[in-house]
Parts: C-alpha cells; structure tokens; sequence
C-alpha cells in the first residue's frame, strides 16, 4: 500500500486522460453492431436495450428488434403487443413501450428523421441524460459526457470520489470532470470508451489493476481503496406486496388471463387471474376473495408455490395456486379472457408468470 502511495501522481494534462483511454478503446473494444454504425436511430435502440442488461442478452434483442423493426417507420406503426411480444423476456416493459411512443412522436414531429441534438433528445419519452448523451455524442459529436454506472465506478476510482452512487453531487461531479476531459474531435468515441474501460477492465469485481494504463495515476489503487469505491448508493426501502395468482387450466380453451391496466406495474402485459392483499392468505380465502368460485367444490390440484419477485422499488411476494377449471363456478369477468396455450410463446407476460409457467410446464403442456 505505501509503494503504490509513493508512486501515485494525479492527472495533470487533460489529454493525457482522454488520449490513453481512446488508445486503450481501440486496442480492446468489443465489435459490436451498433459500433458500425451512426444512424441515431440504430444507436438509439441498443442504448435503451442495454440499459439494465447485460451484452450478451442484450446483442440478441438488439438483433431481434432491429429484424422485426428496422426503422423508425416501422416501430411506429407496429402495434403495441407487437413491440412488448418482442421485448418478451427482457423485462422493464416500460422501456419497450417509451421506445413505441417516442417512434411515434418521430414520425409526427420529425417527419420520420431521428433528432440528434442532447436538448432535441430530452424532450423523447424514455430518453435521459445519458442516452441523449450518447446519441448527440455518436451522432452529431456533441461533446456531452455520459455518466453510466461504468463511468461512475472508472472515476470515483480514479480520482478518489466518495460520494455514493445515484447521489446527485457525485453524478455533477463527475459529469463536470468528464466534461473537462472529452475529446472534442471525437467525443463519441471517448463516451464509449469510458464506459467499455469500466465494463471490461476496471470492473466491479477483480479489476485488472496491475495491468493497468492508469495504475500510477489511480487514487483507489494508490490508497487501497479499489474494493470500497464506489461507495454503494444508498439501499432502496422497497415496497412489499403480497399477489395471489390462479392459474385454472382448461382442457380446450387454455389458460385463463387477463391484462394489467394502466396505473401499476406491467401496464398491458397479460397475468393470471390475481387477488392482492396486505399480506398472504390461504387458498380459502384468496378464492373467496377473487369472487372467481363458488365457495364449494374447489379442487386443490397442488400445493400452492411461492416466488420471490424483485423489482426495482418493490417486492412482490407472490402465492400461486393451481386450480380445476370446474372450480370456476361463476361467469368470468369480461377484463379476462382464455388464451390458446399456442400463444403463450408470444403474449407479452411478466417475467415472475413466465416463471411460474415454467415450473407448471408439465400441466400447461397437456393442452398442446
Ligand atoms: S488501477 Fe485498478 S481501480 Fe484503478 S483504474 Fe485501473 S483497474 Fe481501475
């Protein structure tokens, strides 16, 4: 720890910062399609998906999206279901349907062509400071720095900030000392460059620190303080909820759903019948009180199954029951309606049903 103290010595030039981390992107970046192109609304698209998803998963949607939607034109006139049976599988729907609204707004507004301006992107539904960053930056070579969760972890290390991650004095921080930073002739490619250093060398865990270009000039490694920095946002109070789900199977016309409204979670994606309450119920009274049965004759098929669902400000503490379509003694509600076990694959669905479902295969699939 002393001899890596000793031998620290703060940035001094600017450039020096900017020039070694271009040099270091075009040694090691990842080849990815969005790499090979400008067309805003290409960048666009990977951006959103990437946002709280990893590569991986992310390059397979992105090539799945762009097929099925290969321009603005196209997104705009798809239906809604459409684009979230899509997104199916990647979960935060709410981006998938912003990305609709706002392919919308470019059709009305822009006469179909992406903007690319930071303060034009603002005003797009679904689109913040960082993606407006990164398009204006890739695009239009506005020199606006992104600040991702990469670049906050790169530079709290390197010059030793403190302030915890999501804090607004951090995030003004560090947007301020990148600003100073960015390279002017190409500032697209310094952004993608931070935030590719951080997502394959100066890592979470195990950065590679002792093949590292800033080693001599990091704070964290000087100050043996890689582990501890960034400092962790401050925890979340999340919001429980207790859901009680009804999957009733029957033999001809499938699984009984319905869709979620606007107002809550999961807005238009399709669920099982659900009861909420203030905390779990057994299977009489959750039955009871969906007023889906009549109070007798309901067939238990199994034990109820309990998962664990979290989201980012809630939990949702779900019960699901498995019950005989002859349980369904009452009409059903005119908000549910069956669907074909066929169309399971493509119905936009949360991910804690498709989870349920998958464990359910067995039963679902005698319907096949
Ligand atoms: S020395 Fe380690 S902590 Fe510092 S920038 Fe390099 S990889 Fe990150």
């Amino acid at each position: 720890m002393l001899s890596n103290s000793l031998n620290f010595k703060e940035f001094q030039n600017n450039m020096d910062f900017s020039q070694l981390i271009i040099q270091w992107y075009d040694r090691n970046k990842r080849d990815m399609p969005w790499r090979q192109t400008r067309e805003p609304y290409l960048i666009w698209v990977s951006e959103i998906i990437l946002q709280q998803t990893r590569v991986e998963q992310g390059l397979a949607y992105y090539h799945k999206f762009t097929t099925a939607f290969p321009d603005v034109k196209s997104l705009a006139e798809a239906s809604e279901q459409a684009v979230l049976s899509i997104w199916k599988g990647l979960g935060y729907y709410s981006r998938a349907r912003n990305m609709h609204h706002t392919a919308q707004k470019v059709m009305q507004h822009y006469g179909g062509k992406f903007p690319v301006t930071y303060l034009e992107l603002l005003t797009l539904k679904g689109i913040g400071p960082y993606t407006a960053a990164a398009i204006a930056s890739i695009c239009n070579h506005e020199p606006i720095p992104v600040v991702d969760g990469n670049v906050i972890r790169v530079f709290s290390r390197i010059f030793g900030y403190k302030e915890p991650v999501g804090s607004t004095a951090g995030y003004k921080k560090i947007f301020k000392k990148s600003t100073s930073f960015i390279e002017h002739s190409h500032p697209g490619t310094y952004n993608q460059a931070v935030m590719e250093f951080g997502a394959l060398h100066c890592k979470p865990r195990q950065p590679l620190c002792n093949q590292c270009i800033f080693q001599k000039n990091c704070f964290a490694f000087a100050h043996n303080m890689v582990d501890s920095l960034p400092q962790p946002a401050k925890a979340i109070v999340k919001k429980e909820r207790f859901f009680h789900y009804f999957l009733i199977i029957h033999p001809q016309k499938g699984l009984l759903m319905q869709k979620r409204e606007a107002g809550d979670i999961w807005q238009n994606l399709w669920e099982l019948p659900l009861v909420e309450s203030e905390k779990f119920m057994d299977a009489a009274k959750a039955t009871e009180k969906s007023g889906l049965f009549a109070q007798q004759g309901i067939d238990l098929q199994s034990a109820y199954t309990d998962i664990n669902h979290i989201l980012t400000h809630q939990v949702i503490k779900s019960r699901f029951f498995y019950l005989s379509h002859e349980a369904l003694l009452t009409p059903i509600p005119p908000s549910m309606q069956w669907q074909d076990v066929s169309l399971l694959k493509t119905l936009p669905i949360p991910r804690l049903i498709d989870k349920y479902l998958k464990i359910m295969s067995h039963q679902i699939s005698v319907l096949h």
